[in-house]
C-alpha cells in the first residue's frame, strides 16, 4: 500500500529529517512509528500527503507514485488519507456531531448518507449519548475519540495518527490505542506515531519502525512489496467491505431516536456561523488545496459572470 524507496528529506535550513529511508507497509497493517521528538516522524506524514517533497527517492502509495501525481489529484489523494492530531483540531463552535459531519458535508454527502455514516462512527467510538456536546465539553480522551471519527467519516483506507495520546493521561491512552487497534481490525490501515515510551509497551506486539534523528533505525517487521495490483485492489474491497459490515448496527434508527438525534437539514445555518468561514477554516486541516481551489472557480466564475454583465450594459 505505501512504499518509501530510499526517501531523503532535508529542509532550507540544512536539518536532514528523513535519510534514505525504505519501508513498504501493506493494506490492513498497524505500523507504531517511534523515535523521540525531531526525529522526522511527523515529516514521514507530510511527505505521505504530499504536504512536503522528498528531497529525493521514490513514495508510491497504493501502486501510484505521489511524486508524479499531478496537482489536481492531491486533494483526492488526502482524502483516502484520514489524519489524527495530538491535539485533536475541532472546531470549538460545532458540537461533536457536526464535528464528524463536516468532511462529508464539504465532499457534497447527501443529508442522509451524512446522518447515517455519523450515527454508525459514534456507535464506533461509544460516544452515542455526548453527540450534542461542544467540544469544550469533552475530556481529552473523548475528543481525541471524535477526531478520529472525523478522520475515518470519508473512509479513508489509512489513517495516520501523530502522536494521538500526547495530551493524555494513560488510561485514556489506552482507550485511544484500543480504539486504533479496533479500527484497525474492521480494516483500516493505521501507522501510528509515537514517542511515549509507556504506549509502545501495550503495542509490543504491533511491526514497529524506529527513527532516530532521521534515519530508520529498525523495522521489527518488514513486508515484502505488493506484487499484484489486482490482488491488492481485492484486499482493499474486502477490508472495506467487512468495515461496513462490522458497523451497521441493528437498531441503529431505535438508537437514534432515543438520543433524540435528528439531523437538521439546515445545521449549519442554525447556529449563526458562516458556512463558508468554517469550510476555510476547516480545510487548513483537512483537504487545504481543495478547498482553495474550489473558491478559485467559483471566483473565476463571479468574476466571468460579472464580466459578461459588464459587457451587456
Ligand atoms: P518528529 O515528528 O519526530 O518530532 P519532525 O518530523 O517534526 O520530527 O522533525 C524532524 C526534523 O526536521 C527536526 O529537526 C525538525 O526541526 C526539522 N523540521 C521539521 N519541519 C521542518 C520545516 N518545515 N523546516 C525546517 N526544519 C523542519
Ligand atoms: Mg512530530
Amino acid at each position: 500500500m505505501i512504499t518509501f524507496s530510499s526517501v531523503t528529506k532535508k529542509f532550507g535550513s540544512g536539518v536532514v529529517a528523513l535519510q534514505d529511508i525504505s519501508f513498504h507497509i501493506k493494506s490492513g497493517e498497524l505500523v507504531v512509528v517511534h523515535g523521540p521528538s525531531g526525529s522526522g516522524k511527523t515529516t514521514l506524514m507530510n511527505l505521505l500527503i504530499k504536504d512536503l517533497e522528498p528531497t529525493s527517492g521514490e513514495i508510491t502509495y497504493k501502486n501510484i507514485s505521489l511524486t508524479e501525481m499531478p496537482r489536481k489529484q492531491i486533494p483526492q489523494h488526502r482524502r483516502k488519507i484520514g489524519v489524527v492530531f495530538q491535539d485533536y483540531r475541532l472546531l470549538p463552535e460545532l458540537n461533536v456531531w457536526e464535528n464528524i459531519a463536516l468532511p462529508l458535508s464539504i465532499i457534497g454527502k447527501s443529508n442522509d448518507e451524512v446522518e447515517s455514516r455519523v450515527t454508525d462512527l459514534l456507535n464506533l467510538v461509544s460516544l452515542t449519548e455526548k453527540a450534542l456536546l461542544f467540544p469544550k465539553q469533552l475530556s481529552g480522551g473523548e475528543a481525541q475519540k471524535v477526531s478520529i471519527a472525523r478522520a475515518l467519516a470519508t473512509g479513508p483506507s489509512l489513517i495516520f495518527a501523530d502522536e494521538p495520546t500526547g495530551n493524555l493521561d494513560s488510561k485514556a491512552s489506552l482507550e485511544i490505542m484500543r480504539l486504533l487497534q479496533q479500527i484497525n481490525d474492521l480494516g483500516t490501515t493505521i501507522l501510528l506515531a509515537t514517542h511515549d515510551l509507556a504506549l509502545l509497551d501495550a503495542l509490543e506486539r504491533e511491526r514497529h519502525l524506529e527513527l532516530e534523528k532521521g534515519v530508520l533505525k529498525r523495522d521489527s517487521r518488514p513486508a515484502s512489496p505488493d506484487k499484484v495490483v489486482e490482488n491488492h485492489d481485492h484486499e482493499d474491497k474486502k477490508a472495506e467491505q467487512k468495515k461496513v459490515e462490522k458497523i451497521k448496527t441493528e437498531d441503529k434508527q431505535k438508537k437514534r431516536k432515543a438520543f433524540g438525534i435528528t439531523l437538521d437539514l439546515s445545521f449549519f445555518k442554525k447556529k449563526a456561523i458562516d458556512k463558508d468561514e468554517i469550510e476555510a477554516r476547516m480545510s487548513e486541516i483537512l483537504d487545504k488545496k481543495e478547498v482553495e481551489q474550489k473558491k478559485e472557480k467559483t471566483e473565476t466564475k463571479k468574476a466571468k459572470k460579472e464580466h459578461g454583465v459588464e459587457k451587456k450594459t
